[in-house]
């Protein structure tokens, strides 16, 4: 039993079959032709909303359950294991529409939030920009006053939910003298004139997840878009970002569990010399190996779970699980694709999705060195 076990009621329960389910149901017969599309439909959305699967741990004064993390880790899991990196919902639950709640005002939350629990309003969070990835201080885009308008220039890119986004975060410099402290974050519709997407980006794994460039070209937003202060940004990603490696660290664990249970059941029934792979001991081997690390990054995660629903996980302790479950599902991945022969690097094994999509793991949230960096200034 792990220190999560005594978080779980019956509704936790009910919950998870219901995203079983769904994904079953929704997403499993149409992941390969969204893949091919490079996007799924925005029909998808609405229907996850009217199953009550976005927005779930927003206030009921917006729309939501007012439910706790639990449920947002179930949902990651079980989405992990329908094999469906498709839909982008955990960024929208657990990292977009939490800068809203936290930082708009109330007005911006009656307005966005619960349209977003409905599955009408997609967001995304704009950060990352062609000259500036980890270095975030450096981030070009600027926001500058004329009037009571914020007006805004510059270039993003690989932007999770791009094509589909009706809302935008933006990550931008208000006042570049400052570096990080001139570092503020403001919410664009991609309605407004002077919003343009670009390309939707072909990428080597999670390919039906849109990932896209943005470009800002004189977009004017009322100076009520800004959330929280000018300037608050920095300390604003700093107390959100524990939360996005905590998700990602939950999506590598359900990754690792999906991969070990195929790749059982695989050598289990493929043949070779006379008797199943399962029965050379190499394989054993390895898959007990496998099944041990699993086992133990399951316990990991799932105290950082504890920690985060008793709002005690700490940035060095949310960076550690990230970078370890990540770096071990990359491992993970390779070793029991091994054991599927040519049939592993063929797209319509599920091992072979899971490969791919496990790589950007590594990189994204922030990469696993800038996670040592943060895991080593706590030393
Ligand atoms: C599929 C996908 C989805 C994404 N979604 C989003 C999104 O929704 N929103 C968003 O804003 N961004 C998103 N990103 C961008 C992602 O967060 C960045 O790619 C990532 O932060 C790394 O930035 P970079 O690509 O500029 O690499 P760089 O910062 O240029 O890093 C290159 C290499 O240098 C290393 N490095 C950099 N600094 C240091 C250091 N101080 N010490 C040691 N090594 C260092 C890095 O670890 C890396 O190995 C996404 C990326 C991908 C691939």
């Amino acid at each position: 039993m792990t220190a999560l076990a005594a978080h779980y009621t019956p509704e936790h329960q009910m919950f998870r079959e219901s995203c079983r389910r769904f994904f079953e149901k929704e997403v499993t017969p149409f992941h390969m032709k969204w893949e091919e599309d490079g996007v799924v439909p925005r029909e998808l959305w609405r229907k996850a909303g009217a199953q009550g699967l976005l927005g779930m741990t927003m206030p009921e004064a917006y729309g939501g359950a007012g439910a706790d993390f639990l449920y947002s880790a179930i949902l990651i899991e079980e989405q992990g294991r329908a094999l469906a990196s498709g839909p982008a919902f955990s960024l929208h639950n657990d990292i977009v529409v939490p800068y809203l709640l936290h930082y708009g005002n109330e007005e911006q939350k009656q307005k966005w939030i619960p349209k977003a629990i409905a599955g009408e309003l997609i967001t995304a969070i704009a950060m990352t920009e062609p000259g500036t990835g980890s270095d975030l201080q450096s981030v070009k885009t600027n926001a500058v006053m004329d009037g009571n308008h914020w007006v805004i220039n510059g270039s993003k890119t690989f932007i999770s939910n791009g094509q589909l986004a009706d809302l935008v975060i933006v990550v931008a410099k208000t006042d570049p003298k400052l570096g990080a402290k001139g570092t503020s974050l403001i919410a664009v519709e991609t309605t407004t004139p002077g919003f343009k997407r670009g390309r939707n980006l072909e990428k080597i794994g999670m390919k039906a997840q849109d990932t896209s460039e943005l470009f800002f070209d004189n977009v004017r937003v009322p100076a009520d878009n800004l959330l929280g202060g000018p300037g608050m940004g920095f300390i604003q990603l700093m107390q959100q970002l524990p939360q996005e490696r905590l998700v990602i660290a939950i999506q590598a664990i359900a990754a690792i569990e999906t991969a070990l249970a195929h790749t059982v059941a695989y050598t289990k029934e493929r043949q070779a010399f006379g008797k199943p792979i399962i029965d050379f001991q190499n394989t054993r081997f390895k898959l007990a190996e496998v099944k041990t690390k699993a086992t133990v990054a399951r316990a990991f995660v799932d105290d950082c779970i504890a920690r985060h629903l008793k709002k005690e996980l700490d940035v060095a302790t949310a960076a550690m699980a990230k970078y370890w479950t990540t770096d071990l599902q990359c491992e993970v991945m390779d070793e029991c694709l091994q054991f599927f022969g040519g049939y592993g690097y063929m797209w319509e094994y599920p091992i072979a999705r899971l490969y791919a999509d496990s790589r950007v793991q590594k990189i994204y949230g922030g990469t696993n060195e800038i996670m040592k960096e943060l895991i080593g200034r706590t030393l």
